[in-house]
């Protein structure tokens, strides 16, 4: 078992550098202007795509370095959706996103993807792929980057339990399933992100995880309210 521990640990080994890529994440007026007037925006010489020349870049690992690590550490993991549809096809939610458990090492937990404004079958292999990359980071797969990302999102005020300058070196068992509850939340969007704070029964657990976690916690779920700007087409399933 302490093994398995030690091969999960593996999940949190920095990426090196060429299996880090460029997400650009515009604001809403950014995307708005360009979408006025595309001679607003530039071609972007560190992703490659057309968008606003102020856009905020956030690193990302793609699907492929990302498999590849799953198969270093365990080159039994598997994922499997968390519901089914009536054609026994993975089952999609409202807002075109989905649900899975990802096991690695014996260890099972949650993630959550969207499409991301992508539409038919690449929409599917999209939300599998965030799927996966955010159950991943459940793992600490690419955690730096997400902290990375985060550091220049902006606070917001709200229910916060912490004291001061709490600091959290580690969080035990409860407070890591807390935590993983509120980061597939926050992946949803800050309306998710509020619903599964309050249904958290008041705890010191609780109260830790926010203090560690809850500015992240925030600037993830505002970072996907944006995201959702671009409205993602709903989630295509093929007819069986
Ligand atoms: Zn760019």
């Amino acid at each position: 078992m302490s093994d398995d521990l030690a091969k999960l640990a593996n999940l949190r080994e920095p990426f090196p550098h060429n299996q880090i890529s460029k997400l650009p994440k515009p604001t809403k007026q950014q995307t708005e202007a360009i979408r006025q007037d595309f001679r607003k925006g530039v071609r972007c010489k560190v992703c490659g795509a057309w968008h606003h020349p102020d856009v905020v870049h956030l690193d990302y690992v793609g699907h492929a370095a990302l498999t590849d690590r799953l198969l270093d550490v365990d080159s039994c993991w598997s994922w499997e959706p968390v519901a089914w549809d009536d054609n026994g096809l993975p089952r999609f939610d409202g807002n075109g996103g989905l649900w899975i458990r990802l096991t690695v090492c014996g260890v099972t937990r949650l993630g959550y993807g969207h499409p991301d404004g992508k539409t038919g079958g690449d929409a599917v292999k999209e939300t599998i792929g965030d799927a996966l990359r955010n159950a991943a980071m459940r793992f600490g797969a690419a955690l730096d980057l997400w902290h990375k990302g985060d550091l220049h999102a902006p606070a917001e005020n709200g229910e916060d339990e912490s004291e001061d300058g709490a600091s959290v070196s580690a969080l035990t068992p409860e407070e890591l399933t807390l935590l993983n509850n509120l980061d597939a939340a926050a992946e949803a969007g800050p309306q998710a992100l509020q619903m599964a704070f309050t249904a958290i029964p008041k705890s010191e657990a609780k109260a830790r995880v926010w203090a560690a976690h809850g500015p992240r916690l925030k600037a993830m779920a505002d970072e996907h309210r944006r995201a959702d700007d671009n409205p993602p087409a709903p989630g295509e399933e093929e007819q069986a």
